[in-house]
C-alpha cells in the first residue's frame, strides 16, 4: 500500500495531548502504519518553534512557520512579530537543518466579525513579501475571503504555493492552478454537504492536488467533530479518488508525490 503524506497538519495542539495522553507515541505508530510524511504547520511564532522541534523528531515530519491571520492579531507591534519570524526563516542552509519546507499558514480569515482586516491585509502582505525575498512556497489560509486571497497572490506572481482546505468555487481553482499553485483538501471533502468542495477537486488536475488532515481538526466522515490525526486521510484519499475516477492507491501516491515537489522534499 502506498504511504500517506498529509500536507497540512499541527501536531502540537493541545488536544492531542489532551485526548492522546502523549502525541509522541501517536506520531511514531502513525508512521509505523500507513503514514509517510507529515508538514507540521505553524500558525504564530511560539508555536512555528514548536513546530521545527517536532520536526526533528522524526525523519519524516518538516514544518512551516508563519503567522496565521486569526494569530496575528495577539502581537502589539506586527513588524517586531514579522522580524521574529523572518529570523526563523533565516537561509537556504539554516532551513534545510531545521526542515522548514514553507511559510505558512499565512492568509485571511473573515468568519469571526471582530477581526482586524485591516492587520490581516499587512501581515499577509508582508509575509507574502517575506516569501518572495527567501524564494520560499507559501501554505495559504482562506476561510470566507476568496476574493481578497486570490487579489494577494496576484499582486505576488513569483510567489507560489497551497491553498489549504479549499473552500473556494471549481473556477477559483483552476484559476489558482494557471497561476502554479497547488489545491489542498481536507476531510471536508467526505461531508454530506459540501458538493462544491468535490466539484472543486474535479477542477483541478491529477498533478496539483494535495490532501491533508488539518488535525485535530476537520476528521473526515465517519470520525467528523472527533479528533483528526493523519491516519484517517485515508478516508480523505478515498474521496478524492472516487471523484477523479482513480483507485485509492492511485490518488495516495499522486498526492504524495505532488507534496514533495511542492515542498522541495
Ligand atoms: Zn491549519
Amino acid at each position: 500500500m502506498e504511504k500517506l503524506f498529509d500536507s497540512h497538519a499541527h501536531y502540537y495542539d493541545s488536544r492531542f495531548e489532551r485526548e492522546m495522553g502523549d502525541t509522541d507515541a501517536l506520531l511514531a505508530a502513525l508512521f509505523a502504519d500507513r503514514v509517510g510524511y507529515i508538514v507540521n504547520i505553524g500558525t504564530d511564532i511560539e508555536n512555528s518553534k514548536i513546530c521545527i522541534a517536532q520536526a526533528a523528531k522524526y525523519p519524516n515530519m518538516y514544518c512551516t512557520v508563519g503567522i496565521h491571520p486569526s494569530d496575528g492579531q495577539q502581537y502589539a507591534d506586527a513588524d517586531e512579530a514579522l522580524a521574529e519570524l523572518e529570523t526563523l526563516i533565516g537561509t537556504p542552509d539554516t532551513r534545510r537543518a531545521q526542515k522548514i519546507v514553507a511559510l505558512g499558514e499565512i492568509g485571511l480569515d473573515y468568519h469571526y466579525d471582530d477581526t482586524d482586516k485591516a492587520r490581516q491585509a499587512y501581515m499577509l502582505e508582508e509575509q507574502l513579501k517575506m516569501a518572495e525575498r527567501h524564494d520560499l512556497p507559501v501554505v495559504i489560509h482562506d476561510r470566507e475571503a476568496h476574493g481578497d486571497c486570490f487579489d494577494a497572490i496576484c499582486r505576488h506572481p513569483h510567489v507560489r504555493g497551497v491553498f489549504h482546505s479549499y473552500s473556494g468555487s471549481a473556477e477559483m481553482a483552476k484559476d489558482l492552478v494557471r497561476r502554479g499553485f497547488y489545491v489542498s483538501f481536507s476531510g471536508v471533502a467526505t461531508f454530506k454537504n459540501a458538493p462544491k468542495v468535490r466539484e472543486a477537486i474535479a477542477a483541478v488536475p491529477n498533478d496539483r492536488i494535495l490532501i491533508e488532515t488539518d488535525a485535530p481538526y476537520l476528521a473526515p466522515v465517519p470520525h467528523r467533530g472527533k479528533m483528526n490525526h493523519s491516519g484517517l486521510m485515508l478516508y480523505t484519499a478515498e474521496a478524492v479518488a472516487a471523484v477523479k475516477g482513480i483507485d485509492t492507491d492511485t490518488a495516495i501516491a499522486l498526492t504524495a508525490e505532488n507534496a514533495k515537489r511542492l515542498f522541495g522534499i
